[in-house]
């Protein structure tokens, strides 16, 4: 099939499905996969048991999320084995996988483990079941999808990566279960390449669609107005970072385009822009999102929020119920002016972009090159990482013997890299 009439295909089937998108009853689809989700989990998992004790699941709405406690940070980690719903999962099999991962492997032919310390701070595990992580990269890659099929490009153009290369970091594992195969029309370059090796090979690849970490987006747009780095890309996108307004304006003015910015986290949500700065998507589809203040109260929607709950829809193999994530943001009280069903969010605002923006410092190409290096070891639980004038100083809290020479050379070489 020739790239054009696979695009016609592809359009017609979308025509085809839209009755039926507009005949579901979000709200309610949404209910019955979270009574399934906590039948499951009290059947399965010993921490649902006790956390839902004898709470009537076939009446359940969401109303009665907000009287089950919440879910803190630290606990997906610290109470790992009574979570997860399958016994051959316990944490230390999985960290075990996790340390021993090079490639795009699963445990046991079907686990995907992730370590990330993302939104927190301390280091956590997620697993997630094959069909579920599927589901997961599905969510993460829909909008895109939706955007480059609005373009109607018959040429499906050459997509460039750059991120962490490592099989334990999720930007480099989500695009292991979609991308076509290397050498085709998506190529994958470490983010840890020296910057002009960077450019040199975007100028050989020539993108029609880049993605990366937003401070690699603001070097390369550096790099496209002083005119080393000269690419004509479509669409950019990043992932993993707080996007400024100044990095913003960088994007329109190097490559005339919005940027479409994303907001994610493993514990179950990715969330994109729709147009411009103004907000982002969630997916209400398969996750639940409680907007609370600092006194974990309530917020209404269309208030600013200082953290949210998400309860994550689909993952049967580690039951996440109101995990807390302290990111900030507005859930809006309308519906999205582009026609979704899913609730737009404003203001996305992460606490670890507070301890990382300094004005006037050196700058980090990648704070996710850091953190990598400091998730690896099972034993560091949390983790801080300060910067100062010409060093990174961190910080670690273990529990158990940890190598530190080996994650200060690690962190030596990821800073020389970053
Ligand atoms: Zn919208």
């Amino acid at each position: 099939m020739s790239h054009s009439s696979s695009a016609t295909a592809r359009r017609s089937a979308l025509a085809e499905l839209v009755p039926f998108l507009r005949r579901l009853d979000w709200p309610a689809e949404r209910e019955r996969r979270l009574r399934g989700l906590l039948s499951f989990a009290r059947l399965r998992s010993p921490h649902s048991r006790d956390l839902l004790g004898s709470v009537d699941l076939e009446s359940f709405t969401e109303a009665g999320l907000p009287r089950l406690p919440p879910t803190s940070e630290a606990e997906p980690i610290h109470r790992f084995d009574e979570i997860v719903t399958d016994p051959r999962i316990p944490l230390d099999v999985v960290n075990e996988h996790i340390e021993n991962l090079r490639s795009d492997t699963y445990l046991f032919g079907r686990f995907r483990a992730l370590p990330t310390g993302e939104s927190s701070g301390i280091r956590e595990v997620f697993v997630y079941d094959w069909g579920d992580w599927t589901t997961f990269a599905a969510m993460a890659n829909r909008w895109p999808v939706r955007a480059a099929l609005a373009e109607r490009h018959a040429d499906p153009g050459t997509y460039v990566s750059v991120y962490a290369d490592r099989a334990t970091h999720i930007s480099d594992t989500l695009q292991d279960v979609f991308t076509p195969p290397a050498g085709e029309r998506g190529h994958r370059l470490p983010v840890t390449l020296p910057v002009e090796t960077l450019v040199a090979e975007l100028n050989r690849l020539q993108p029609t669609e880049l993605s990366s970490y937003q401070s690699t987006v603001a070097v390369l747009t550096a790099e496209a107005i002083a005119g080393s780095l000269v690419i004509r890309p479509a669409r950019v996108s990043t992932v993993g970072e707080l996007l400024s307004e100044a990095s913003r304006e960088l994007v329109r003015e190097a490559w005339g385009i919005e940027v479409t910015d994303t907001w994610g986290c493993t514990v179950s949500v990715y969330a994109f822009t729709y147009t411009t700065a103004q907000g982002m998507h969630l997916p209400e589809d398969l996750a639940t999102v409680e907007p609370v203040d600092a006194s974990v109260e309530p917020v209404a929607l269309g208030q600013p929020a200082s953290k949210i709950y998400v309860t994550n829809l689909y993952n049967m193999a580690q039951p996440l119920i109101r995990c807390e994530i302290t990111d900030s943001m507005t859930v809006s009280d309308e519906p999205c002016p582009c026609g979704s069903a899913q609730r737009p969010a404003f203001d996305l605002r992460s606490r670890l972009d507070d301890v990382f923006a300094h004005e006037g410092g050196p700058t980090l190409r990648s704070l996710m090159v850091l953190f990598d290096a400091l998730e690896i070891d099972r034993h560091v639980i949390d983790f801080q990482v300060h910067q100062a004038p010409r060093r990174a100083d961190a910080l670690v809290v273990s529990e158990g013997p940890v190598d530190l020479g080996a994650i200060d050379a690690e962190l030596g070489r990821s800073l020389d890299a970053a």
